[in-house]
């Protein structure tokens, strides 16, 4: 019945390990600081997205963007 006890050792052992692992501070900051950089990586996205033409064009009827090769705006129908 030896191996049980290797069993249990390593069964708590890695309880120990996930409790500690998610209550430090360290991948809790980290945790910030991705949510951080994804923000950031939305509001370049968006930036990106408005500057570059390409493909998309914004209706002048409604305001919303339709893609360059279908030609019509998918809000309201006229031609871009
Ligand atoms: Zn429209």
């Amino acid at each position: 019945m030896e191996w049980l006890w290797l069993v249990g050792f390593v069964v708590v052992a890695g309880g120990i390990g996930l409790i500690a692992g998610s209550g430090t501070g360290g991948s809790r900051e980290e945790l910030r600081a991705r949510g951080r950089w994804d923000q950031a990586f939305e509001i370049e996205s968006r930036r990106i997205r408005q500057t570059d033409a390409t493909g998309v064009l914004r209706c002048r009827s409604c305001g919303a963007n339709g893609s360059e090769r279908a030609g019509r705006c998918p809000r309201c129908g006229a031609i871009l």
